[in-house]
Formats: C-alpha cells, structure tokens, sequence
C-alpha cells in the first residue's frame, strides 16, 4: 500500500514496457490499474458486451478512416529513454511536420472537452509515432460514439503526465499500491471495490497521518475531463 515516505522503492533496471491503453486505465483510476495488473477479475457480461460494441464500431470507424487514407490499427514499438511504448493507435496521419492521431471510444464523453485518461492514451501513441517519424508537433483527436470530443495540440505538460504516469505504472508493476480515484460513478461500476475498500481500511491512519506516498494521486487535482486549449 503506497510506500513510506523517504524510503526507496527499487526500480528495475531493465526497459520497461507499455501499452498506451493501460496507461488509460491508470489515469482514469491508478488502483484499478494495480488490481488489473496483480489480481485481474473476469469481466462481467455488461462489460463483454460493452467490449464487443466498442470492437464493432472500431472496425466500421476503421474502414472510413481507411478510405481516407490514414493508417489503422497497425502495431508501433519504439524505445524512449527508459521505456519501450508499445501499442497500436486507432488510427493516424501525417500532415506535413505534424502527427495527427485519433483515439475513438465508444464510451460517453464528457459534456465539453474529453477525458483525460482518452487524451494521455492517445498521447502516448503521439509520443511513439513521433519518435518513429521524426516529427515533433503532434495532435490527438478523440471522438466519442455519443457524439462530441476534441482535438487537442500535444505540448509539454501533456508529454510530462504521459511519462509521469509510466513512471508511475512501474512502481506500481513491482507491487506498490497507488492513490484510489474515487467518483461514485466509477466505483459503482468496478469489479474491485470490495477489495478497494479493504484495502483503504487497512491503512488509513498511515494515510491520515501523512506517512504514505500513494503514486498517482496527482490525478485528483488534474481533473477528469480535459478541456483547456485547442491546436
Ligand atoms: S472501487 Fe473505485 S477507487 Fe477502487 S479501483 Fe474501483 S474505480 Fe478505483
């Protein structure tokens, strides 16, 4: 759970590895990150259906954005520093100097902007398809079925919460438990929250007293939904 303040936590020395959908999973809920990486439950019927809507409409959204000459669902690898990002991007172009990558999502979005953990997903694959093309302006698109979305110019603090969240994910790989981003709305929904609960009962005094670092409780005063600049 967390880990003491002032003390190290070893990190592997190897590169680590990613993939941009689950560094969404981390920004969305870092804790329901840990739990699908150490103790993953099987989803439930709601959650397969859901899973098989989102795969039809990425097929269909993937002829269109065929037609039009961008590129889809092809896997990309590149080392960056420290980490190999590894993933395959719903679709992409390339307009001159600039990446444009676009993320769909079959899921609600919010009422203006998008989610944050849609956007840091597809700047991730910003950051790989940069590295491999050798561009450095980038732009991600998300689009939502419902409807809305939004395209959003990659700068550096989108790139700093991007690798922070890596960074962060392989803390949480080696076994220390991150901050839980509660919202009624997504507890409701989780297959975790028995053993979320627990596992806040268990150390909250630590907590109360100051004497755990969760990672990833920067995602609290980022905010769920992203909707500062435009490109
Ligand atoms: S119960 Fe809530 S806080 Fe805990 S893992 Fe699930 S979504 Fe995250």
């Amino acid at each position: 759970m967390g880990y003491r303040r002032g003390q190290g936590v070893n990190r592997a020395k190897e590169v680590y590895r990613v993939a941009p959908s689950k560094l969404r999973t981390y920004v969305y809920c870092p804790r329901l990150y840990f739990f699908e990486a150490h103790m993953a439950r099987q989803r439930t019927p709601v959650e397969r259906l859901k899973m098989l809507i989102g795969r039809i409409y990425h097929y269909l959204a993937g002829l269109v954005d065929r037609i039009k000459g961008e590129t889809v669902e092809e896997r990309y690898e590149a080392q960056i520093g420290g980490y190999t990002i590894v993933g395959r991007p719903d679709s992409w172009r390339r307009t001159g100097e600039t990446i444009v990558v676009k993320e769909r999502k079959s899921g609600r979005g919010p009422r203006s902007g998008v989610w944050l953990s849609d956007l840091l997903q597809g700047v991730a694959y910003a950051i790989l398809l940069s590295r491999i093309e050798k561009v450095r302006e980038a732009v991600v698109e998300v689009k939502y079925l419902s409807g809305g979305g939004g395209a959003v110019r990659v700068d550096s603090d989108l790139v700093s919460m991007a690798l922070r969240s890596i960074e962060e994910m392989r803390l949480v790989d080696a076994g220390v438990v991150p901050y839980a981003n509660r919202s009624p709305g997504k507890c409701a929904a989780c297959r975790y929250r028995d053993v979320c609960s627990f596992m806040d009962e268990l150390v909250k005094h630590q907590l109360e007293d100051g004497e755990l670092y969760e990672p990833g409780s920067w995602v609290r005063e980022a905010g769920s939904v992203f909707d500062r600049q435009k490109p």
